[in-house]
């Protein structure tokens, strides 16, 4: 079942996406399954979860971490993260630069962009993320890697509205790439689509998609 679900995805992917199988909340039977079909990156929003997860199962599969991270875990997933979806202030883009140093790696980062309708959501105003870039202070952090941009489309029906958000997104993420990141081909990434949105989110730019129901199922809490 896991197998279908994920190969169907992929078929309806472009090349340039990839599929994030966000497995946070499931158990590693689940995870080792979808692995078994060769998935290989996993998404997940916790941070003890995540370390149980690491030490468990197969060493080659790349961990993503999706959700809120705060600025006291860094140290825990440093080591083996291999991209932090969710950078929301540049405190924890700092952090992060601080632990990626000590452990020897450039720690490869998205900065969240909050361009959903919801207050409560996380992330970089369009203004607020500009100024940082234009500030340039990332230039000297030698411990992480900006890979691009992250973001979350409010949860709602409306599907103009949905779109509305990843093409702001989009059209932002072209803006800085030319005028920040010209020539850095590591600043590529666009994370926007999740189960109920992706298909929306891969016309307008996506470069990685977040599923975890549609895979996994439903998760209980
Ligand atoms: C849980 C989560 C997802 C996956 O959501 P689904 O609706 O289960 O596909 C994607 N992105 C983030 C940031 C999440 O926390």
């Amino acid at each position: 079942m896991i197998c279908q679900v994920i190969e169907s995805i992929r078929q309806e992917l472009p090349q340039q996406t990839h599929l994030v199988a966000v497995s946070k909340y499931h158990p590693c039977e689940a995870i080792q399954a979808a692995y078994d079909c060769g998935q290989r990156i996993f998404g997940e929003s916790h941070v003890q979860e995540l370390m149980a997860k690491h030490d468990a199962l197969p060493k080659d599969i790349e961990w993503h971490f999706i959700g809120h991270l705060q600025t006291n875990k860094v140290k825990y997933i440093a080591p083996f993260i291999s991209l932090i979806h969710a950078v929301d202030t540049p405190k924890l883009l700092n952090e992060i630069n601080k632990q990626g140093i000590k452990n020897g790696r450039r720690i490869p980062c998205l900065l969240e962009l909050h361009v959903a309708q919801e207050e409560s959501k996380y992330g970089f105003s369009l203004e607020a993320c500009e100024a940082y870039l234009e500030s340039g202070e990332w230039k000297t952090l030698e411990g992480v890697q900006i890979c691009g941009m992250m973001c979350m489309a409010s949860n709602t029906d409306n599907e103009e509205q949905i779109v509305r958000e990843f093409r702001m997104a989009n059209s932002f993420f072209s803006l800085c790439k030319e005028k920040y990141f010209p020539h850095d081909d590591n600043f590529c990434h666009r994370s926007w689509g999740m189960s109920d949105d992706y298909p929306l989110a891969v016309q307008n730019g996506s470069t990685l998609v977040r599923i975890g129901t549609k895979i996994f199922g439903e998760r209980s809490y």
